[in-house]
C-alpha cells in the first residue's frame, strides 16, 4: 500500500461548511492542512442549500442560536462565540461575497448563488496552501494507543497527529450525504444516537390530503398535540399525495420521526390560518349568517380557501350559510383553527434536508470539537448530534463548529 511522505498538521475529511471552516481556521494559523472529500467537487451541501441561493446564517446572537438546539444549548455557546453570526457575515463581506439580510433574518449572498460562498472559502484555503483531493473518501481512521495517526482512502494512508471529521450526514444521498462518517466515529469508538431524516414532510393516515396534493395555504401554525411536547412551526403549508410539507412542518419533522418510535401515531393540530383568531372567526360567520345567509357555505368558504380543499374541512358546503347548523359550525371552526392529521411517518432520506442524530455530544469537549476518547480526533457539523431548524442555523454550526476545530488543533 503507498504512503504518503508528506507531513501534514491536520487531515480535514469532508469539504462541507465545516470542513472548509476547519481547513481554512487551522491553515490560518499556519498548519499544514490536507483537504479529502469524496465527491468530484467541494462544497458539501452549500451549493443545494436554500434553493442554490444558501441561507448561510442569520442576524442572531450566538446566545439566541444556541437557544434555538434546545437542551444543547451550552454546548454550542463556545463554537458559535468563536465564530458567530456577525463574524460570518463579515468574513464572506471580506473576501468579496456581499451578504444581504433579505428579511430583516435570514442572511444570503446578494448575487443569489451559494456557489460564491464555496469559492471564496476555497480559494482562501488555496491561498493558504491548503491541499485538496477530491474523489477521496476517507473509509477508516487509524488510531494508536488512544491518539489519532492519521486516515485510509482505499489507495493510500495519509498521516497526521489530527484529524477532522466533517462529514455531514445522511440526508440527500444523491448529492453527498452518506453514512460514512458515522462509520468512522464507531471506527474510533465513539457512539452515535439513532438517526433520523429531519427537516422534511410528513406522512398522515387522512387520506384526503392526496386529494389537495398541491394546494398550499400561506400562514399555518402546526404543533405536535401530545402531553408534554411543545413544539410548533408557522408558515407556509402545502398538502403532498402523502401527507403535509413546506415550512409549517419541516421543523417539527424531525421531533415527529422520534415520538413514532414511541407511538404508532402522532397526532399534529393545524391552525390553517395563524392570523385569524377562534374570535375573529366566530365574527366573520355572524357577519355571512347576518348578510349573505343564503349563500352556500362552500362559497363563502371559497374566499378564504382553494376549492379543492373545501369539501374536506366544511361539513355540509351545499347548505345556505343561513341554515348551517350549530354542529356544523362548531365543526368548521375547529377544522380551521385546530384541524387534526395524524402522522404515521416522515418523508425518507431522499427528501430530508438534515439529519437527527450523530456523534454523542458527550464524548466532544465543545470547548474545542475534539474527542473525548481519541486525541486529535475532531467532529464538525451535521456528523454531530445537533440539528437546528430552518433558518441558517445548520451551515453556521457548520462554520463554527469547523471554526472552532481549527483555531483549536495543537
Ligand atoms: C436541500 C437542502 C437545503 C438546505 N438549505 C439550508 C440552508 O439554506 N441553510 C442552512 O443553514 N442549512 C441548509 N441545509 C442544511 C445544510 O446544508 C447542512 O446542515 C450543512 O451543509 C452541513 O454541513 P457539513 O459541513 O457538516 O456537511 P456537508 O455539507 O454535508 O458536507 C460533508 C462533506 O463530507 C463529504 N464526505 C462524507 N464522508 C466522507 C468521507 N468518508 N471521505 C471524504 N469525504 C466525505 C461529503 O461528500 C460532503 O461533501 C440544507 C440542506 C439541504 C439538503
Amino acid at each position: 500500500m503507498a504512503e504518503t511522505l508528506k507531513n501534514f498538521d491536520l487531515i480535514v475529511v469532508g469539504s462541507g461548511p465545516a470542513g472548509l471552516a476547519g481547513a481554512l481556521f487551522a491553515s490560518e494559523r499556519g498548519k499544514r492542512v490536507l483537504l479529502l472529500e469524496k465527491e468530484n467537487r467541494f462544497g458539501g451541501k452549500i451549493p443545494l442549500s436554500g434553493g442554490g441561493r444558501c441561507n448561510v446564517t442569520n442576524v442572531l446572537s450566538p446566545e439566541e442560536i444556541a437557544r434555538t438546539f434546545g437542551k444543547n444549548e451550552r454546548f454550542l455557546l463556545p463554537a458559535l462565540r468563536n465564530f458567530p453570526p456577525e463574524e460570518v457575515r463579515r468574513y464572506f463581506q471580506s473576501r468579496g461575497v456581499e451578504i444581504e439580510v433579505t428579511d430583516g433574518f435570514h442572511c444570503f449572498p446578494r448575487s443569489k448563488k451559494a456557489a460564491d460562498l464555496v469559492k471564496a472559502l476555497l480559494d482562501h484555503c488555496d491561498e493558504n496552501g491548503v491541499e485538496r483531493l477530491s474523489n477521496a473518501a476517507v473509509d477508516k481512521v487509524l488510531v494508536e494507543e488512544g491518539a489519532i495517526k492519521g486516515v485510509h482512502t482505499g489507495k493510500k494512508v495519509f498521516h497526521a497527529p489530527n484529524v477532522l471529521l466533517a462529514c455531514g450526514g445522511k440526508s440527500y444521498p444523491k448529492w453527498s450525504g452518506s453514512e460514512l462518517g458515522y462509520i468512522l466515529a464507531r471506527q474510533a469508538g465513539h457512539t452515535i444516537t439513532p438517526l433520523y431524516p429531519a427537516m422534511t414532510g410528513v406522512k398522515c393516515i387522512e387520506m384526503w390530503t392526496g386529494e389537495c396534493a398541491g394546494i398550499s395555504l400561506e400562514d399555518v401554525k402546526c404543533s405536535i398535540d401530545l402531553p408534554k411536547e411543545k413544539l410548533s412551526c408557522r408558515g407556509e403549508l402545502l398538502f403532498t399525495h402523502e401527507g403535509i410539507s413546506a415550512f409549517a412542518v419541516l421543523d417539527l419533522a424531525g421531533r415527529v420521526a422520534e415520538l413514532l418510535t414511541q407511538h404508532d401515531t402522532v397526532p399534529l393540530k393545524l391552525d390553517l390560518f395563524a392570523q385569524i383568531s377562534p374570535e375573529e372567526w366566530r365574527r366573520i360567520f355572524q357577519t355571512w349568517r347576518q348578510e349573505k345567509g343564503k349563500t352556500s357555505a362552500g362559497k363563502l368558504l371559497s374566499e378564504y380557501l382553494p376549492k379543492r380543499l373545501i369539501p374536506h374541512l366544511c361539513p355540509a358546503p351545499e347548505t345556505p350559510f343561513a341554515r348551517f347548523s350549530g354542529a356544523d359550525t362548531g365543526k368548521l371552526l375547529e377544522n380551521l383553527t385546530a384541524l387534526t392529521l395524524h402522522a404515521h411517518g416522515v418523508e425518507n432520506w431522499h427528501k430530508a434536508m438534515v439529519t437527527r442524530g450523530g456523534v454523542e455530544l458527550k464524548e466532544i469537549n465543545s470547548k474545542t470539537m475534539e474527542s473525548r476518547l481519541i486525541r486529535g480526533l475532531y467532529f464538525a457539523g451535521e456528523l454531530t448530534d445537533l440539528d437546528g431548524p430552518c433558518g441558517g442555523y445548520n451551515i453556521q454550526w457548520a462554520l463554527s463548529s469547523g471554526a472552532l476545530c481549527g483555531a483549536s488543533i495543537r
